[in-house]
């Protein structure tokens, strides 16, 4: 295997309810799409309570867990797999900082979000957690 192979990572962009409402799916995925990104799969769906506070569970100690969750589950998400070299850190860049007040010019929710908690888009912190939390929705079989 060559090192550009090994060096291939994925992570797991996750739409979020606001952006969905907003209609503004498109435009995110498009901006993800010309950094260079290759989906591997999508698909919009709606999370039950137990799948976002499963999705979550890192997060069950923080006070905003049970806001966290009940947002989350408010209406349809789209997940995607994404696929990359050094997927993991290119697309927290892409979206920028959790506040989007904070996020730097021209990223996602720097662009499409409104507040901290309601933040258009979920990325992956890690690779470990880019790969778990790409197979927490889709099966090998589904990635293309
Ligand atoms: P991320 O990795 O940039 O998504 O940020 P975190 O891991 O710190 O937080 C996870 C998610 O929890 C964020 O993307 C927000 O949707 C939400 N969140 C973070 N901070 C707050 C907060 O202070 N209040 C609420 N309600 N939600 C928050």
């Amino acid at each position: 295997m060559s090192d550009s192979l090994h060096s291939l990572q994925r992570t797991l962009c996750i739409i979020k309810p606001d952006a969905v409402k907003k209609k503004v799916q498109g435009g995110i995925i498009q901006k993800i799409l010309d950094a260079g990104f290759n989906i591997r799969g999508m698909k919009m769906i709606r999370l039950d309570e137990s799948a976002a506070r499963k999705f979550y569970e890192v997060h069950k100690e923080r006070p905003f867990y049970g806001e966290l969750v009940s947002f989350m589950t408010s209406g349809p998400v789209v997940v995607i797999a994404l696929e990359k070299e050094n997927a993991v850190a290119d697309y927290r860049k892409l979206i920028g900082a959790t506040d989007p007040a904070e996020a730097e010019e021209g990223t996602i929710r720097k662009i499409f979000a409104d507040s901290k908690s309601e933040n258009a888009v979920h990325g992956s912190d890690s690779e470990e957690n880019g790969k778990i939390e790409t197979g927490f929705f889709f099966t090998d079989k589904e990635l293309i």
